[in-house]
Protein backbone atom coordinates (compact mmCIF):
# COMPACT_ATOMS: atom_id res chain seq x y z
CA UNK A 1 0.00 0.00 0.00
CA UNK A 2 1.25 3.35 -0.78
CA UNK A 3 2.18 5.29 2.31
CA UNK A 4 0.74 9.14 3.41
CA UNK A 5 4.66 10.07 3.94
CA UNK A 6 6.64 11.08 6.92
CA UNK A 7 7.97 13.80 6.52
CA UNK A 8 6.32 15.37 9.40
CA UNK A 9 7.88 12.97 11.74
CA UNK A 10 10.20 15.06 14.01
CA UNK A 11 13.55 14.38 15.58
CA UNK A 12 13.09 16.03 18.78
CA UNK A 13 14.96 14.09 21.37
CA UNK A 14 12.02 14.35 23.54
CA UNK A 15 9.53 12.56 21.73
CA UNK A 16 7.42 10.47 23.85
CA UNK A 17 5.02 8.97 21.66
CA UNK A 18 5.83 7.88 17.94
CA UNK A 19 3.26 6.30 15.92
CA UNK A 20 4.61 4.91 12.37
CA UNK A 21 2.59 3.59 9.61
CA UNK A 22 -0.09 2.69 11.74
CA UNK A 23 -3.10 0.32 10.14
CA UNK A 24 -5.88 -0.53 11.52
CA UNK A 25 -8.51 -2.88 9.34
CA UNK A 26 -11.85 -4.75 11.35
CA UNK A 27 -13.20 -7.41 8.77
CA UNK A 28 -16.58 -7.03 6.98
CA UNK A 29 -18.08 -10.36 6.24
CA UNK A 30 -17.84 -11.69 2.68
CA UNK A 31 -17.78 -7.89 1.96
CA UNK A 32 -13.88 -7.25 3.04
CA UNK A 33 -12.84 -5.49 5.55
CA UNK A 34 -12.77 -1.75 6.55
CA UNK A 35 -9.79 0.32 6.21
CA UNK A 36 -10.36 2.31 9.58
CA UNK A 37 -6.52 3.51 9.30
CA UNK A 38 -4.54 3.14 6.78
CA UNK A 39 -0.75 3.98 6.93
CA UNK A 40 -1.16 6.87 9.77
CA UNK A 41 2.30 8.13 11.61
CA UNK A 42 2.42 10.89 13.91
CA UNK A 43 4.78 12.09 17.03
CA UNK A 44 4.04 13.77 20.09
CA UNK A 45 6.75 15.63 21.82
CA UNK A 46 6.58 15.51 25.91
CA UNK A 47 4.47 18.39 27.68
CA UNK A 48 2.96 18.66 24.21
CA UNK A 49 -1.03 18.53 22.81
CA UNK A 50 -1.74 16.80 20.09
CA UNK A 51 -5.26 18.03 18.82
CA UNK A 52 -6.81 14.89 16.38
CA UNK A 53 -9.32 16.63 13.82
CA UNK A 54 -11.99 15.24 11.57
CA UNK A 55 -15.79 14.14 10.59
CA UNK A 56 -17.12 11.24 12.21
CA UNK A 57 -15.72 8.04 10.75
CA UNK A 58 -11.79 9.41 9.97
CA UNK A 59 -10.56 7.16 12.17
CA UNK A 60 -8.99 9.13 14.72
CA UNK A 61 -11.33 7.80 17.80
CA UNK A 62 -9.83 4.25 16.32
CA UNK A 63 -6.11 5.50 16.25
CA UNK A 64 -6.42 6.50 20.03
CA UNK A 65 -7.54 3.06 20.87
CA UNK A 66 -4.88 1.61 18.92
CA UNK A 67 -2.65 3.35 20.74
CA UNK A 68 -3.32 1.41 24.33
CA UNK A 69 -3.41 -1.46 21.91
CA UNK A 70 -7.52 -1.49 21.95
CA UNK A 71 -7.34 -2.97 19.43
CA UNK A 72 -3.89 -3.91 18.39
CA UNK A 73 -3.25 -2.65 14.86
CA UNK A 74 -2.76 -4.73 12.14
CA UNK A 75 0.57 -3.09 11.01
CA UNK A 76 2.47 -0.68 12.33
CA UNK A 77 4.61 0.60 15.30
CA UNK A 78 3.59 2.35 18.59
CA UNK A 79 6.64 3.47 20.27
CA UNK A 80 6.53 4.86 23.66
CA UNK A 81 9.00 5.64 26.08
CA UNK A 82 11.50 3.74 23.40
CA UNK A 83 9.47 0.82 23.62
CA UNK A 84 6.92 -0.35 20.93
CA UNK A 85 3.58 -0.97 22.50
CA UNK A 86 2.31 -3.26 19.29
CA UNK A 87 4.99 -5.51 20.29
CA UNK A 88 4.40 -6.10 23.71
CA UNK A 89 2.55 -8.99 25.78
CA UNK A 90 1.30 -10.09 28.88
CA UNK A 91 3.66 -8.56 31.80
CA UNK A 92 5.37 -6.44 29.73
CA UNK A 93 1.77 -4.85 28.42
CA UNK A 94 0.42 -4.84 31.47
CA UNK A 95 3.09 -2.67 32.90
CA UNK A 96 2.83 0.23 30.73
CA UNK A 97 -0.60 0.21 30.92
CA UNK A 98 -0.74 3.07 33.84
CA UNK A 99 1.28 5.09 31.62
CA UNK A 100 -1.40 5.56 28.70
CA UNK A 101 -4.65 6.44 30.20
CA UNK A 102 -7.96 7.55 28.33
CA UNK A 103 -10.83 9.77 29.05
CA UNK A 104 -13.94 9.01 26.92
CA UNK A 105 -16.68 10.75 25.48
CA UNK A 106 -19.69 9.94 27.23
CA UNK A 107 -18.36 10.13 31.23
CA UNK A 108 -22.10 8.87 32.61
CA UNK A 109 -21.67 5.83 30.88
CA UNK A 110 -17.63 5.32 30.86
CA UNK A 111 -18.43 4.90 34.67
CA UNK A 112 -19.81 1.71 36.25
CA UNK A 113 -22.93 2.74 37.29
CA UNK A 114 -22.80 0.45 40.58
CA UNK A 115 -19.61 1.42 42.19
CA UNK A 116 -18.93 4.40 44.31
CA UNK A 117 -17.18 7.35 43.32
CA UNK A 118 -14.19 6.48 45.64
CA UNK A 119 -13.78 2.71 44.36
CA UNK A 120 -14.24 3.89 40.35
CA UNK A 121 -11.10 6.16 40.82
CA UNK A 122 -9.31 3.85 42.81
CA UNK A 123 -9.92 1.65 39.99
CA UNK A 124 -6.55 1.53 38.39
CA UNK A 125 -4.35 1.17 41.83
CA UNK A 126 -6.37 -2.00 42.35
CA UNK A 127 -5.78 -3.42 38.87
CA UNK A 128 -2.62 -2.03 37.69
CA UNK A 129 -1.18 -0.82 41.00
CA UNK A 130 -0.23 2.89 41.36
CA UNK A 131 3.26 2.44 40.72
CA UNK A 132 4.02 4.72 43.51
CA UNK A 133 3.99 2.86 46.28
CA UNK A 134 2.83 -0.35 48.20
CA UNK A 135 2.13 1.46 51.38
CA UNK A 136 -2.03 1.65 51.72
CA UNK A 137 -2.48 5.02 53.33
CA UNK A 138 -0.59 6.99 50.58
CA UNK A 139 -2.48 4.97 48.26
CA UNK A 140 -5.25 6.89 50.14
CA UNK A 141 -3.75 10.19 50.14
CA UNK A 142 -3.29 9.98 46.36
CA UNK A 143 -6.97 9.31 45.86
CA UNK A 144 -8.16 12.59 47.91
CA UNK A 145 -5.09 14.33 46.36
CA UNK A 146 -6.60 13.66 42.33
CA UNK A 147 -10.38 13.89 43.87
CA UNK A 148 -9.42 17.51 45.36
CA UNK A 149 -7.37 18.41 42.21
CA UNK A 150 -10.65 17.84 39.91
CA UNK A 151 -12.43 19.70 41.70
CA UNK A 152 -14.44 17.29 43.66
CA UNK A 153 -14.55 17.05 47.29
CA UNK A 154 -13.24 13.55 48.70
CA UNK A 155 -15.50 13.97 52.06
CA UNK A 156 -18.66 14.79 50.13
CA UNK A 157 -18.61 12.34 46.65
CA UNK A 158 -16.21 9.13 47.84
CA UNK A 159 -20.08 7.29 49.10
CA UNK A 160 -21.51 8.32 45.87
CA UNK A 161 -22.66 7.06 42.67
CA UNK A 162 -22.41 8.10 39.40
CA UNK A 163 -26.40 8.93 38.64
CA UNK A 164 -26.08 11.22 41.82
CA UNK A 165 -23.24 13.47 39.45
CA UNK A 166 -24.09 15.80 36.45
CA UNK A 167 -22.11 15.21 32.56
CA UNK A 168 -19.25 17.72 33.74
CA UNK A 169 -18.90 16.40 37.58
CA UNK A 170 -18.90 12.74 36.26
CA UNK A 171 -15.95 14.01 33.58
CA UNK A 172 -14.05 15.10 36.53
CA UNK A 173 -14.37 11.70 38.13
CA UNK A 174 -13.25 10.52 34.96
CA UNK A 175 -9.96 13.10 35.30
CA UNK A 176 -9.35 11.73 38.50
CA UNK A 177 -9.47 7.71 37.27
CA UNK A 178 -6.72 8.69 34.80
CA UNK A 179 -5.03 10.79 37.03
CA UNK A 180 -4.33 8.60 39.61
CA UNK A 181 -2.18 5.70 38.35
CA UNK A 182 0.43 9.03 37.62
CA UNK A 183 -0.19 8.53 33.70
CA UNK A 184 2.55 10.50 31.24
CA UNK A 185 -0.21 10.51 28.41
CA UNK A 186 -3.56 10.85 28.39
CA UNK A 187 -5.52 10.48 25.51
CA UNK A 188 -9.19 12.54 25.67
CA UNK A 189 -11.64 11.21 23.06
CA UNK A 190 -14.10 14.23 22.67
CA UNK A 191 -14.02 15.04 26.19
CA UNK A 192 -16.50 17.58 25.79
CA UNK A 193 -18.57 15.96 23.05
CA UNK A 194 -21.57 14.88 25.29
CA UNK A 195 -21.02 18.29 27.57
CA UNK A 196 -23.75 22.18 27.77
CA UNK A 197 -21.47 24.04 26.02
CA UNK A 198 -21.49 26.25 29.46
CA UNK A 199 -19.70 22.98 30.79
CA UNK A 200 -16.99 22.33 28.37
CA UNK A 201 -15.05 25.18 28.80
CA UNK A 202 -14.49 24.29 32.47
CA UNK A 203 -13.49 20.68 31.79
CA UNK A 204 -11.68 22.05 28.97
CA UNK A 205 -9.90 24.51 31.76
CA UNK A 206 -9.99 21.39 34.07
CA UNK A 207 -7.53 19.17 31.71
CA UNK A 208 -5.36 22.48 31.09
CA UNK A 209 -4.45 22.57 34.64
CA UNK A 210 -4.24 18.86 35.37
CA UNK A 211 -1.64 18.83 32.49
CA UNK A 212 0.73 21.46 34.12
CA UNK A 213 0.15 20.47 37.35
CA UNK A 214 1.18 16.91 36.57
CA UNK A 215 3.40 17.73 33.81
CA UNK A 216 1.44 15.42 31.08
CA UNK A 217 1.24 15.27 27.59
CA UNK A 218 -2.19 15.07 25.96
CA UNK A 219 -3.73 14.00 22.70
CA UNK A 220 -6.93 15.35 22.26
CA UNK A 221 -9.82 14.04 19.94
CA UNK A 222 -12.52 15.97 18.45
CA UNK A 223 -14.81 17.10 15.67
CA UNK A 224 -14.79 20.13 16.89
CA UNK A 225 -12.24 21.90 15.10
CA UNK A 226 -13.41 25.30 17.85
CA UNK A 227 -12.38 23.21 20.98
CA UNK A 228 -8.94 21.71 19.62
CA UNK A 229 -7.79 25.02 18.53
CA UNK A 230 -7.83 26.13 22.04
CA UNK A 231 -6.10 23.48 23.49
CA UNK A 232 -3.69 21.89 21.44
CA UNK A 233 0.02 23.27 20.29
CA UNK A 234 0.01 20.26 17.32
CA UNK A 235 -2.84 19.79 14.80
CA UNK A 236 -3.45 16.52 13.08
CA UNK A 237 -6.67 16.60 10.39
CA UNK A 238 -7.76 13.02 9.19
CA UNK A 239 -9.95 12.52 6.60
CA UNK A 240 -11.40 8.53 5.99
CA UNK A 241 -8.66 6.91 7.87
CA UNK A 242 -5.37 9.16 6.04
CA UNK A 243 -3.41 11.75 7.64
CA UNK A 244 -4.36 14.85 5.34
CA UNK A 245 -2.51 18.05 7.07
CA UNK A 246 -0.55 18.63 10.14
CA UNK A 247 1.37 21.43 12.01
CA UNK A 248 1.41 23.82 14.45
CA UNK A 249 -1.81 24.85 15.51
CA UNK A 250 -2.15 28.20 15.12
CA UNK A 251 -0.69 28.68 11.83
CA UNK A 252 -2.37 25.43 10.11
CA UNK A 253 -5.79 26.74 11.48
CA UNK A 254 -4.88 30.99 10.21
CA UNK A 255 -3.45 29.53 6.73
CA UNK A 256 -5.38 26.27 6.39
CA UNK A 257 -3.83 24.94 2.80
CA UNK A 258 -5.66 21.40 2.40
CA UNK A 259 -8.89 21.61 0.63
CA UNK A 260 -10.77 19.28 3.19
CA UNK A 261 -9.29 21.35 6.48
CA UNK A 262 -10.76 24.62 4.64
CA UNK A 263 -13.93 22.79 3.84
CA UNK A 264 -13.74 22.08 7.94
CA UNK A 265 -13.07 25.20 9.13
CA UNK A 266 -15.74 26.55 6.44
CA UNK A 267 -18.17 25.03 8.72
CA UNK A 268 -17.64 26.51 11.85
CA UNK A 269 -20.44 28.53 13.43
CA UNK A 270 -19.74 31.81 12.84
CA UNK A 271 -16.57 31.27 10.51
CA UNK A 272 -18.22 33.39 8.01
CA UNK A 273 -17.89 30.58 5.34
CA UNK A 274 -14.65 32.32 4.38
CA UNK A 275 -13.68 29.28 1.87
CA UNK A 276 -16.55 29.39 0.41
CA UNK A 277 -15.50 26.50 -2.65
CA UNK A 278 -14.24 24.60 0.30
CA UNK A 279 -17.77 24.78 1.87
CA UNK A 280 -19.81 23.20 -0.68
CA UNK A 281 -17.38 20.22 -0.85
CA UNK A 282 -18.37 18.79 2.63
CA UNK A 283 -22.11 18.38 0.79
CA UNK A 284 -20.91 14.90 -0.36
CA UNK A 285 -21.42 11.72 1.52
CA UNK A 286 -18.35 10.37 3.24
CA UNK A 287 -17.35 7.46 1.11
CA UNK A 288 -17.28 3.86 2.71
CA UNK A 289 -14.33 2.60 4.83
CA UNK A 290 -14.85 -0.88 3.66
CA UNK A 291 -14.09 0.76 0.02
CA UNK A 292 -12.34 3.55 0.40
CA UNK A 293 -11.40 5.70 -3.18
CA UNK A 294 -8.27 5.10 -5.48
CA UNK A 295 -5.83 8.07 -5.21
CA UNK A 296 -7.03 10.75 -2.60
CA UNK A 297 -9.66 9.50 -0.26
CA UNK A 298 -11.09 12.82 -0.77
CA UNK A 299 -11.21 12.97 -4.23
CA UNK A 300 -14.99 12.34 -4.75
CA UNK A 301 -15.93 15.54 -2.31
CA UNK A 302 -12.95 17.88 -3.07
CA UNK A 303 -13.69 20.85 -5.52
CA UNK A 304 -10.27 20.87 -6.87
CA UNK A 305 -9.69 17.30 -7.73
CA UNK A 306 -8.04 16.58 -10.94
CA UNK A 307 -7.45 13.19 -12.94
CA UNK A 308 -4.16 12.47 -11.08
CA UNK A 309 -6.49 12.58 -7.60
CA UNK A 310 -8.30 9.26 -8.66
CA UNK A 311 -5.32 7.59 -9.48
CA UNK A 312 -2.29 8.95 -7.01
CA UNK A 313 -1.91 8.62 -3.83
CA UNK A 314 -0.71 12.29 -2.29
CA UNK A 315 1.99 12.12 0.16
CA UNK A 316 2.64 14.29 3.33
CA UNK A 317 5.20 17.59 1.77
CA UNK A 318 6.19 20.59 3.61
CA UNK A 319 4.32 23.43 2.33
CA UNK A 320 6.30 26.59 3.97
CA UNK A 321 9.66 26.53 6.14
CA UNK A 322 7.53 25.91 9.17
CA UNK A 323 5.76 22.83 10.76
CA UNK A 324 3.02 22.03 8.22
CA UNK A 325 2.97 19.43 6.66
CA UNK A 326 -0.42 18.56 3.69
CA UNK A 327 -1.04 15.40 1.70
CA UNK A 328 -2.92 17.04 -1.74
CA UNK A 329 -1.67 17.23 -5.49
CA UNK A 330 -2.75 21.05 -5.22
CA UNK A 331 -2.76 22.75 -1.79
CA UNK A 332 -4.19 26.04 -1.30
CA UNK A 333 -1.39 29.24 -0.97
CA UNK A 334 -0.89 29.56 2.34
CA UNK A 335 -0.59 33.37 2.72
CA UNK A 336 -4.67 33.95 3.29
CA UNK A 337 -5.28 33.94 6.54
CA UNK A 338 -8.41 32.89 8.58
CA UNK A 339 -8.98 34.26 11.54
CA UNK A 340 -11.20 31.24 13.42
CA UNK A 341 -10.74 33.46 16.66
CA UNK A 342 -13.84 36.01 15.60
CA UNK A 343 -15.56 33.02 14.71
CA UNK A 344 -18.72 31.56 16.61
CA UNK A 345 -18.55 28.61 19.84
CA UNK A 346 -14.82 29.13 21.04
CA UNK A 347 -14.14 27.90 24.13
CA UNK A 348 -13.35 31.30 25.20
CA UNK A 349 -16.81 32.13 24.08
CA UNK A 350 -17.92 29.37 26.35
CA UNK A 351 -16.00 30.30 29.37
CA UNK A 352 -17.91 33.17 29.75
CA UNK A 353 -21.11 31.71 29.79
CA UNK A 354 -19.88 28.95 32.04
CA UNK A 355 -22.11 28.48 35.52
CA UNK A 356 -21.40 27.93 39.06
CA UNK A 357 -22.90 24.32 37.89
CA UNK A 358 -20.18 22.15 38.87
CA UNK A 359 -18.75 24.08 41.72
CA UNK A 360 -20.95 22.28 44.73
CA UNK A 361 -18.87 18.96 44.00
FE1 LIG B 1 -8.39 17.51 -3.63
FE2 LIG B 1 -6.67 16.36 -5.28
FE3 LIG B 1 -5.78 17.61 -3.12
FE4 LIG B 1 -7.10 15.32 -2.89
S1 LIG B 1 -5.12 15.61 -3.86
S2 LIG B 1 -7.43 17.13 -1.66
S3 LIG B 1 -8.61 15.50 -4.51
S4 LIG B 1 -6.83 18.54 -4.86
Amino acid sequence: MAGSGNAHLRSDPNTLLRIENMVVEFPAGRKGKVHAVSDVSFDVVEGETLGIVGESGCGKSTTAKAIIQMPKPTAGNVWFNGKDLASLEGEEMRRMRPEIQMIFQDPISSLNPRRKVREIVSEGISVWGSGRSADGAFTQDRIDEVMTSVGLKPEMVSDRRPHEFSGGQCQRIAVARALVLDPKVIICDEPVSALDVSVQAQILNLLEDMKERYGLTLVFISHDLSVVKNVSDRVMVMYLGKVCEVGDGDHLFDHPAHPYTRALLSAVPGGGGRFEDSAESLEGELPSPINPPDGCRFHTRCPRAEDKCRSVEPQLAAVDDGDHFVACHFPHEVGVQFDLRNGGDTAEAAAEVAGPEEADA
